[in-house]
């Protein structure tokens, strides 16, 4: 393509988002989606989970409409190594819930994403009994470079689900790397699923988590491997004895259940309510929440605060310069972090 080719198609590309810009009103959009429309709240999340600086503008405004409409709801993290059975309890549980009478929404926190186009939710046929229900909203992990960026969106996406009427809130995320500590701190209720496995039962699921988690549910409780689960229940309950106790005073909670079977979905849905109505009870509940907030706060700033320094030309060249004194040993690291901070 020639120059002035590509030139003309560029442009033709700008005009196009900008008229398409223009016909976003956040008012009208936030209006719909807390009405209920489903449409509504999926372009709303597109909104929020765009990189393109004006649908930043769009999305700020659509949040700061839903944020006193949002908040009414219990966040649940859910979380387990690949092929412990989420998806498939997410199916059942999801529609458990809505039974009674409560409002689904899954979201997805997958730090694979970038890499793999996405392995949570990325299909949604893993959980088509629950997407086909009216009173269930399921959507994929954004893709995004960062674990940071991908968490923002989520947390946005979570006011905006509350927002649109949905009253429980399930955040999924696999059983690896940081992912767990992010969705625990945007969650009121972490929820680990966890294998019966041979051997040492401890093994393959970090300690952090397991220290993390306000109830643990044995998965595949069903045929010769509900024995097996029981044991491991067992085996749990004494390990989780062994872990400092919580702050609220509530014990986690272990059981078993069988997605399969459709068995103890009202034995994990009693922990969650049981669980909410004690922190409630202590006025934990929204105090949770306002550290989250607060967390979340401080840690964007921080953020914020070194992408700015670090973009800044001007220390470009002046960390460059530091960078090859300390190499040279004529500057201690700490004395060049003085000096580069010192000329902000
Ligand atoms: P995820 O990777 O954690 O989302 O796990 P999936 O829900 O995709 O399940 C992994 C595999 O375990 C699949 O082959 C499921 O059919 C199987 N599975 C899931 N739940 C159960 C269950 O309750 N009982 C049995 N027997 N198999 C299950």
């Amino acid at each position: 393509m020639s120059e002035g080719l590509q030139k003309k198609s560029e442009q033709k590309a700008i005009d196009l988002i900008k008229a398409k810009l223009s016909r976003i009103q956040p008012g009208a959009l936030a209006q719909r989606l807390m009405e209920g429309d489903r449409n509504a709240l999926s372009q709303a999340i597109t909104l929020v989970e765009s990189t393109h600086p004006a649908h930043g503008e769009a999305a700020a405004e659509i949040i700061r409409l839903c944020l006193p409409h949002a908040g009414n709801s219990i966040r649940i993290g859910i979380t387990g190594v690949p092929g412990v059975g989420k998806s498939s309890f997410i199916e059942e549980f999801g529609t458990y819930v809505v039974e009674q009478g409560r409002r689904v929404a899954v979201l997805a926190i997958d730090p694979s994403s970038p890499i793999s186009g996405g392995s949570i939710l990325g299909d949604k046929t893993r959980m088509d009994k629950l997407a086909s229900n009216e009173k269930a909203f399921i959507r994929p992990s954004p893709s995004s470079q960062t674990l940071g960026g991908v968490a923002r969106k989520t947390r946005e996406t979570i006011l905006l689900c509350e927002a649109g009427g949905y009253d429980t809130i399930f955040v999924e995320t696999v059983g690896v790397g940081q992912s767990e500590t992010t969705v625990h701190g945007m969650t009121d209720f972490f929820l680990l699923l966890m294998l019966a496995g041979a051997g040492d039962q401890l093994q393959g699921i970090k300690r952090g988590i397991m220290e993390m988690c306000d109830a643990m549910l044995i998965t595949k409780a069903d045929g010769d491997n509900a024995p097996k689960a029981q044991r491991a229940k067992s085996e749990y309950i004494s390990a989780l004895h062994l872990f400092p106790a919580k702050p609220s005073g509530w014990t986690p909670r272990v059981d078993v259940v069988s997605s399969l079977e459709k068995k103890g979905m009202d034995v994990a849905w009693k922990m969650v309510t049981d669980y909410e109505a004690w922190m409630k009870e202590r006025n934990l509940f929204e105090a949770n929440r306002q550290a989250q907030d607060l967390h979340w706060m401080h840690e964007t700033v921080k953020e914020e605060l070194i992408a700015r320094f670090y973009s800044l030309e001007e220390n470009i060249q002046r960390i460059a310069a530091i960078e090859q004194a300390i190499r040279e040993k004529r500057l201690s690291p700490f004395e060049g972090a003085t000096q580069l901070l010192g000329s902000n």
